[in-house]
């Protein structure tokens, strides 16, 4: 559920019409509603509520937008980051260190000590020698470092290829036949506090199975550690749950995933830490654009809206589906594929598509765009980088300026020796 709905004809973002956002802002542009953020959170964090012990980390690489963050650790979360630039998001957002979980493949001895130095809560360990750097790193602060060490359960979260992160072949956590003995040689050194474990099989996860799958077996080694005498307090099991972009599509209720985790972890005895994005974040933003021409095709015409790859990437990188939906529809219908401005052919929202009729200057949305949207946007085509807006009520803030070409133009240098 959201809150993007018609009133009196023209689509809303709660009580502000887009049309109004889109005279004072301009388009392509960005817009959240406070509201469905908050109740995504809640209705997820309710999903889980009869779990003794919890700590939920938003996953801010899907959305790390400031004033995102602020709403969502207003509502309990912390956050789950994977750079030196995203751990300075979540705390600039007033998120508290200790509630922050630092997850990724690559992280640099510099966003490791960056990480040590703010009191980063978690280190989720990916491969032996990272492990081996944050003991190095700490023992020289006088610290030891809270980790767990992620495992790489080998099943198929039966998602997009591009979004799959827990099947062996991925480059991500240590072999689950492995993990064993990596563990007992982290927990051994003087610099590592080894507390659990941690898998994320994936993202748009739609079936629960695979999950399902991934935890029995994360419990199953649980119960190995502690035969081996390790104390183990806690188990992140990582995000990836589901939205539907399409209408129609029905994905896994948060009750739903609750039930079966709560089945799953019965009797574990460990803090169970939860690092949703997606699903708290994507339908709580739309891309709101202006149609520019409709282009005569051979087969369809093409509609060509001012937003472009550079400000969704999403069906350019993974084929994805975004419904699109004009501001003011008119209840008439066409056969049409829609495209943006930038210089290829990638840059393709959708082929042969029933849409909203439109014609030039017409408003329409981009719906679900709330994850891995403005965040994964960038300046291709010298375009300007998109702007967002936050909508609480009847009144909205731009939360992300558009920054205009000039500006990234003042960030390059000419060097002496171009100038003659
Ligand atoms: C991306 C990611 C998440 C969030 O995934 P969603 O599918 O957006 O829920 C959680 N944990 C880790 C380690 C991730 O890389």
């Amino acid at each position: 559920m959201d809150h993007f709905t018609l009133k009196n004809g023209t689509m809303h973002a709660e009580d502000v019409p887009l049309s109004r956002i889109a005279d004072e802002v301009g388009t392509p542009v960005y817009v959240y509603s406070r509201a469905t953020l908050e109740r995504h959170a809640r209705v997820f964090m309710d999903a889980l509520s009869g779990l003794e012990r919890k700590h939920f980390a938003f996953a801010i690489k899907a959305n790390p937008n400031l004033s995102v963050l602020r709403v969502l650790a207003k509502c309990g979360f912390g956050a789950d980051v994977v750079s030196g630039g995203e751990i300075a998001r979540a705390l600039a957002s007033g998120i508290a260190p200790a509630d922050v979980v630092f997850s990724g493949v690559g992280k640099t001895r510099e966003e490791l000590q960056r990480a040590l130095d703010d009191g980063i809560g978690q280190f989720n360990i990916e491969l032996e020698d990272e492990g081996i750097a944050i003991s190095e790193l700490a023992v020289a602060m006088g610290k030891r470092a809270v980790a767990v060490l992620r495992v790489n359960p080998d099943v198929d979260a039966k998602t997009h290829a591009k979004i799959s992160t827990g099947k062996k072949e991925n480059k991500f956590g240590v072999p689950i036949d492995q993990a064993g003995a990596i563990y007992a040689r982290l927990a051994g050194l003087p610099g590592l506090d080894m507390r659990g474990v941690a898998l994320h099989i994936g993202s748009q996860v739609f079936d629960l199975d695979p999950l399902e799958a991934g935890y029995a077996r994360i419990g199953a080694f649980v119960g190995e550690l502690r035969a081996a005498g390790f104390a183990i307090d806690r188990v992140d099991l990582g995000g990836g749950l589901g939205v539907p972009y399409q209408r129609g599509q029905v994905p896994p209720e948060p009750a739903e995933y609750g039930q079966m985790v709560a089945r799953v972890t019965k009797g574990w005895d460990v803090t169970l830490m939860f690092e949703p994005g997606r699903v708290i974040v994507g339908n709580a933003g739309v891309l709101l654009t202006k149609v520019i021409w409709v282009k005569p095709g051979v087969i369809n015409p093409y509609v060509i809206v001012d937003a472009a790859m550079n400000d969704l990437a999403r069906p350019a990188l993974y084929d994805a589906w975004h419904d699109f939906e004009a501001v003011r529809p008119t209840g008439a219908r066409m056969i049409a594929n829609i495209a943006g401005p930038v210089c290829e052919s990638t840059d393709t929202f959708a082929m042969a598509r029933d849409i909203d009729a439109v014609k030039p200057g017409d408003l329409a949305v981009f719906r679900t765009a709330g994850a891995y949207g403005a965040t994964m946007a960038s300046t291709y085509n010298s375009r300007a980088l998109v702007p967002e807006v936050m909508v609480d009520g009847d009144r909205y803030a731009v939360v992300a300026d558009r920054v205009q070409p000039e500006a990234l133009i003042a960030a390059e240098r000419l060097p002496e020796w171009l100038l003659d």
